[in-house]
């Protein structure tokens, strides 16, 4: 199952997640994912394993036209000028020649950092210091220099990740080509419902990161994830799961692709990866929909408020 692009390309509606694959080990699991039945492969400059994803591609014998890959701009490489040199080392560390989706990452411009004395730079974007580092580049201009890209047959689709209803508008006014693809944290406990409402309206197709909620960032020690009950042992879920004789995740993930927004569940595990693709066959009820609906707090784990106080989400 897919979801058709505003660009006129599908996108599968059940992907691979990327963040945290360990660079030593993502070949491996990249392979037991494609082996599995994974199509769509999230990746991200940010996530320091492109290459490893490319042995991946390379070895497996799928045809590339087969394959959904997706990768993230870097907030380093946010100037027009860098839009492009950060594409093909993207493209040249995963052995393609185009991809199938680039977002920008996040709405943040930081400051450049050439790819030769650091990559990927990470958050704090410097050579000398932890602090973090900005630059003053207009999102459209970004923008505008993605759309090149397309124009030059290194992406088919372009889109964004991490942006509010106000930053997707004022781009909408500016753009030639719509972003064909939002990508944001959405899961039972950030539900975000108008904002989904409003990216549907315009024609952007939605991908769901971190679907498990506190679940991914149980291992990066968060407070906040460690202070909220697991989603997997909430009694709604539970019930739900045992009723269509599911696992929690499942319910999870059905939850959402039900609602034509796209997932794609990280997992090292071959059994976990099986279970997570096997969410398309069965239908929760509306009463069951609601249910979890109820379950939203307005619960965001990923904010670069908590980092730096960069006002992304307030
Ligand atoms: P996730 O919701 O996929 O959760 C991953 C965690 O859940 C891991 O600890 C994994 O072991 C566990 N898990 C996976 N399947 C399970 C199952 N069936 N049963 C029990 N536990 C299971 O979290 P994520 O990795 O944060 O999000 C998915 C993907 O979204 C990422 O890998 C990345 O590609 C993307 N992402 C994008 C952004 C962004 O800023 N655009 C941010 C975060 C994640």
């Amino acid at each position: 199952m897919s979801i058709k692009l505003n660009s006129g390309y599908e996108m599968p509606l059940v992907g691979f997640g990327c963040w945290k694959l360990d660079e030593s080990k993502a070949t491996e699991v990249v392979l037991d994912a494609i082996e599995v039945g994974y199509k769509l492969f999230d990746g991200a400059q940010d996530y320091g394993n492109c290459e490893a994803l490319g042995k991946a591609f390379a070895k497996s014998s799928i045809p590339r036209e087969e394959l959904f890959i997706t990768s993230k701009l870097w907030n380093s490489y946010h100037h027009p000028n860098h839009v492009e040199e950060a594409c093909d080392k993207v493209l040249k560390d995963l052995g393609v020649d185009y991809l199938d989706l680039w977002l920008i990452h996040f709405p943040i411009a930081q400051a450049y950092v050439p790819i030769d004395k650091k990559y990927p730079p990470g958050f704090t974007c410097s050579l000398s210091d932890d602090k973090f580092h900005f630059e003053d580049v207009p999102l459209l201009e970004t923008w505008k220099a993605m759309e090149s890209l397309v124009k030059k047959g290194k992406v088919r689709s372009i889109g964004i990740s991490n942006f509010s209803g106000a930053l997707i508008q004022d781009l909408l006014r500016g753009c030639e080509i719509k972003p064909a693809v939002l990508q944001i944290e959405h899961h039972a406990y950030l539900q975000q419902p108008r904002l989904v409402e409003y990216v549907q309206s315009q024609g952007i197709a939605i991908t769901a990161y971190s679907s498990f909620g506190p679940q991914s960032f149980l291992e990066l020690k968060s407070k906040k994830a460690l202070d909220t009950p697991t989603l997997f042992d909430h009694d709604v879920i539970k019930a739900i799961a045992k009723a269509h004789n599911k696992t929690p995740a499942q319910i999870l993930l059905r939850w959402t692709t039900q609602r034509n927004i796209a997932v794609i569940p990280k997992s090292n595990n071959k059994k976990r990866m099986i279970e997570n693709l096997e969410v398309l066959d069965f239908n929760l009820s509306e009463e069951e929909m609601k249910e979890i609906t109820k379950l939203d707090l307005g619960l965001r784990f990923n904010d670069p408020w908590d980092w730096d106080k960069i006002p992304i989400f307030i």
